[in-house]
């Protein structure tokens, strides 16, 4: 009898064991990766990630509220622990707005660029400000953030003297640029800088800019992407943040052909939120590009999908026709 009883206690305290051991276990294996996803805003940027050690952070906010906060809404999400605003455009900055007033944030960082033509840049740092206990940052070039003491988070780009400007390539190119490094694959989120960050980057950090993932400068723009940078860069990916039909023609033909002849695999964000996850060490097992993430119960702005061949028909028939007018 006593023997059973021991054998039955044994069997209870394996199964207790087990199940200890499973929830330690998918504990440890959620917080391991890192995760990002390249929000479908429209035209506009938003990158959510999620660092191994379970911290959160926020790359801009898109151009309106209700994109971005029904994203994070159906993350589950409620509070952000950095989020960054990488330059003064209210493509970038309008949807941190919302983010602010719905979401416990606890730390902003910014540039001091100051958009001469834009009030809501201000308005948002004042939100910023107002928030309880949410700290400003201002990172220098060169700066590791310690986000994460498995992730190397460098700074590679920023305004941090005063800039004051409404020219629009002089705020794009105070853009926060922010490269993730995680067991062996990194992520260059460039904000909308141009060429000529591009080319101070690629003196200043060489095959430090070296990335598997890279989110295209200024939404695929033709002053963006270099293809001395890419060549530095050597993305496996390249993440497009765009929106349907913008007035920008964006992304522009030149640079994705220049994407292109890296042997990049293209995502856009037009066609829905795009996401990708780095496995923890030893896992053995790559990264993985997800495509498009769902969400359920998200009322994403809906986008028909978007077609290489269409956009690059459209693209030589308008170039035919301004050649033609002379434009
Ligand atoms: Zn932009």
């Amino acid at each position: 009898m006593e023997a059973m009883k021991q054998a039955a206690h044994g069997d209870i305290m394996k199964t207790v064991l087990a199940c200890l051991a499973l929830v330690f276990f998918s504990a440890s294996t959620a917080r391991a990766q890192l995760n990002a996803y390249f929000v479908n805003v429209g035209q506009g940027d938003a990158t959510y990630m999620e660092l191994p050690n379970g911290a959160n952070l926020l790359i801009d906010g898109g151009p309106s509220g209700e994109p971005i906060y029904q994203f994070l809404k159906a993350r589950g999400v409620t509070k952000i622990d950095h989020v960054v605003l990488t330059h003064p455009h209210s493509d970038h900055y309008r949807g941190l707005k919302k983010v602010f007033a719905a979401f416990d944030v606890k730390n902003f960082y910014d540039t001091k660029a100051e958009n001469k033509d834009a009030v809501g840049d201000n308005n948002l740092r004042e939100l910023a400000n107002a928030e309880p206990s949410c700290r400003t940052h201002f990172p220098e070039v060169g700066a590791n953030l310690d986000w994460d003491r498995r992730v190397t988070i460098k700074v590679l780009n920023s305004c941090t003297e005063p800039v004051i400007s409404r020219d629009n390539d002089v705020i794009n190119n105070c853009s926060m640029v922010l490269r993730f490094y995680y067991n062996g694959h990194a992520i260059l989120n460039m904000g909308d800088a141009e060429a000529s960050v591009e080319n101070a980057m690629a003196k200043i950090f060489k095959s430090g800019l070296s990335s598997t993932y890279l989110k295209i400068g200024h939404h695929g723009s033709r002053y963006s992407s270099t293809d001395k940078f890419l060549a530095r860069v050597q993305p496996k990916v390249a993440i497009i943040s765009v929106g349907q039909d913008n007035t920008y023609g964006h992304p522009h033909k030149e640079s994705l052909d220049r994407i292109r002849a890296t042997g990049a695999q293209i995502f856009f964000t037009l066609t829905g939120t795009q996401s990708l996850t780095i496995p923890a060490p030893g896992k053995g097992i790559g990264p993985l590009m997800n495509g498009e993430l769902e969400v359920v119960g998200v009322d994403m702005t809906e986008t028909p999908a978007f077609n290489m061949e269409d956009y690059t028909q459209q693209s030589i028939a308008l170039q035919q026709l301004n050649e033609s007018t002379g434009k």
